[in-house]
């Protein structure tokens, strides 16, 4: 008997391609239901020109058809700044523009910053989990990956509050995975986990021991994921159908975003059959492959995943054979090439009981059922990321609290002037692993006055640096002798102060229904312009092939499909289309038998 869930706190994976919330019950983890009845939430948002955002699935189907409305992969951008962005934003369409410390994206004539938009998603997933759980959610548990610096924390933070959740911790994506695997149970070993997501490839190498999983090394490639491998498979066809057709299939945003969701079914069979048919309706194509076909393109891809793996190795100082465990994350590693390429990389069988992209989701929920009490056999510390500490004289950096110090924590140093009279001591905050100041990432600067007058060296400040649960620095400096203090909590520069996530929630007050119409009119135009596209090829063969006025009937539909289309009525869409479908049900039976026809006896 289900028993009834009050203030339930989640696990949310926000992830660059794909997210998802879960929750444990019972002791189990289980992924809820998105509200699109699913259990992945595609990290896709597209617009109404009103600038009504829809989330998911529907929106994915956008997202070359429509790109000028649509945007996706916002985790990339999130905590960074415009100069920081040179490589980041590589290959993204959309506009960025620089903001005030925060980078914003235009798109259908607004502006929105990461936050923004990764807040959109994260309320599409509390809208799920509210829907799946019958309750309010206000809490969560949320993953980051494990290379993500305290301003790209600070931004994902941002984005839980601005979606309306209390974020109760911020968790490393590998020690999620290795939690949902309950690699935790085993009290030490060291984890490789091999995460190959859509668009990025993570490895970390983790240690675990005394209930901590310490990052010992990351390494990846933040252009290389699944989104490679339906490149591939839809490259190789395209040529197919240039040596057929002789045009560019990828000139077209249509047949493009329809071969791309091609090759990506094609991939996604492949994890389970030997065998699967490509077929792009309007193009006339279609195709048997072999799983052996496919390895074959997906081989040279996969083999750009070895190099990082075994520098992480190297960074940590390990061999393949000193690793107790290999743990496979990512949509990807469903497939058995892609889990043959980590079986060589590491020498030995990886896990994969876990549904490698439901893992970290999984993780997630463990940790934040951990934090609501009901798991008290563990107890899971996360540790700091990147050293922090502050300038001191010469340019250089001291480091208060180095990296992997188990949090949360304190550490306290005393520092002096360094001319005499000196009245004030600049404090400025660092993050990093670099000697030199500028080496190393600017997180925060403040002025400690009213400094009695004294020679130099004798004046005595106290800096403190307090880190919480979640990673959030709080430095205070206090001069020993007058008790004079000043503390601040860290804001790095791209991140937001409270005042700012504030104004932002009471700005963002959706419109549930304009919501809901929109959506309708999304689904409707993915479903009709496959149909759309597919008659406009075939409207000359059905004054051929068919009666005048049956053919004259095929060419109205057409056209009302195309004037409902440029509407924002997605019921007119759908029965248009539904016409339209029914008017060329016989012509398509004909092109069929004709295509049939032809293949039998070659010309
Ligand atoms: P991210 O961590 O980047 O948000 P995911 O781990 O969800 O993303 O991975 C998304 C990728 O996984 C996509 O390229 C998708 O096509 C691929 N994928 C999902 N399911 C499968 C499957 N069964 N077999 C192969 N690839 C899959
Ligand atoms: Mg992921």
């Amino acid at each position: 008997m289900a028993t009834p869930i009050t203030d339930p706190i989640v696990g949310i994976d926000l992830g660059t391609t794909n997210s998802l919330v879960a929750f444990v019950r019972d002791g189990v983890p289980e992924i809820l239901s998105s509200r699109e009845g699913r259990t992945l939430l595609p990290s896709v948002i597209t617009f109404s020109d009103e600038g009504v955002p829809v989330v998911g699935y529907a929106a994915k189907g956008r997202k070359v058809r429509d790109a000028s409305h649509t945007v996706f992969s916002m985790k990339r951008l999130l905590g960074r700044g415009f100069e920081d962005l040179k490589t980041a934003a590589q290959g993204l369409p959309y506009k960025l523009l620089p903001g005030e410390g925060i980078v914003k994206i235009e798109i259908a004539g607004r502006t929105y910053t990461p936050i923004d938009l990764s807040a959109m998603i994260l309320k599409e997933l509390k809208l799920g989990a509210e829907k799946a759980l019958g309750t309010p959610v206000r809490r969560a548990v949320l993953t980051v990956p494990a290379y993500f610096n305290d301003s790209q924390r600070q931004a994902t933070r941002a984005a839980g509050r601005l979606a309306g959740l209390d974020v109760l911790r911020i968790v490393n994506e590998p020690t999620a995975a290795s939690l949902a695997y309950g690699l935790d149970r085993k009290r030490q070993g060291l984890i490789a986990v091999y995460d190959l997501g859509g668009g990025t490839f993570d490895i970390s190498i983790l240690k675990l021991h005394d209930g901590i999983f310490e990052v010992l090394a990351t390494h990846g490639d933040t252009a290389l994921g699944g989104d490679d491998l339906d490149f591939a498979i839809a490259k190789f066809v395209a040529e197919q159908l240039r040596a057929r057709d002789g045009r560019d299939a990828f000139a077209s945003p249509e047949l493009h975003a329809e071969l791309l969701e091609a090759a990506e079914a094609l991939k996604i069979a492949f994890s389970e059959r030997e065998e699967a048919i490509l077929e792009i309706a309007s193009a006339g194509y279609r195709t048997t492959f072999t799983r052996a076909q496919f390895e074959q393109l997906a081989r040279p891809v996969l083999e750009r995943t070895r190099q990082p793996c075994l520098r992480a190795l190297q960074d940590a100082g390990l061999k393949p054979s000193d690793l107790s465990d290999v743990v496979l994350v990512g949509g990807p590693t469903r497939l058995a090439v892609v889990q043959r390429m980590a079986a060589e990389i590491f020498g030995r069988t990886p896990n994969t009981s876990v549904h490698p992209d439901e893992v970290v989701a999984a993780g997630a929920a463990i940790q934040a059922d951990i934090l609501a009490g009901n798991n008290k056999d563990f107890l899971l510390l996360d540790v700091v990321p990147l050293s922090l500490g502050i300038e001191t004289y010469g340019g250089l950096m001291s480091a208060l609290i180095p990296r992997n110090t188990r949090i949360p924590t304190v550490a306290r140093e005393v520092f002096t002037t360094f001319a005499d009279k000196q009245t004030g001591v600049d404090i400025h905050v660092l993050q990093g692993e670099r000697e030199r100041v500028e080496d190393n990432r600017s997180l925060a600067r403040f002025k400690l006055g009213g400094i009695p007058p004294q020679p130099a060296g004798i004046p005595r400040v106290e800096v403190i640096f307090l880190i919480d649960a979640d990673g959030i620095l709080q430095v205070s400096a206090k001069e020993l002798k007058t008790g004079r203090e000043q503390t601040i909590e860290v804001r790095p520069s791209y991140g937001l102060t409270d005042t700012e996530v504030e104004k932002m929630l009471s700005a963002s007050a959706v419109n549930a229904e304009a919501d809901v119409e929109f959506r309708k009119i999304v689904e409707a135009r993915n479903d009709a312009e496959p149909v759309l596209r597919a008659t406009e090829k075939s409207l000359k063969q059905a004054y051929r092939l068919l009666p005048k006025d049956e053919a004259d009937e095929v060419q109205r539909r057409y056209e009302a499909l195309q004037q409902a289309m440029s509407g924002k009525d997605g019921a007119k869409v759908r029965e248009a289309c539904y016409a339209l479908n029914r008017a060329t049900a016989k012509l398509a039976d004909l092109i069929m038998k004709e295509a049939v026809a032809q293949t039998v006896e070659p010309r």
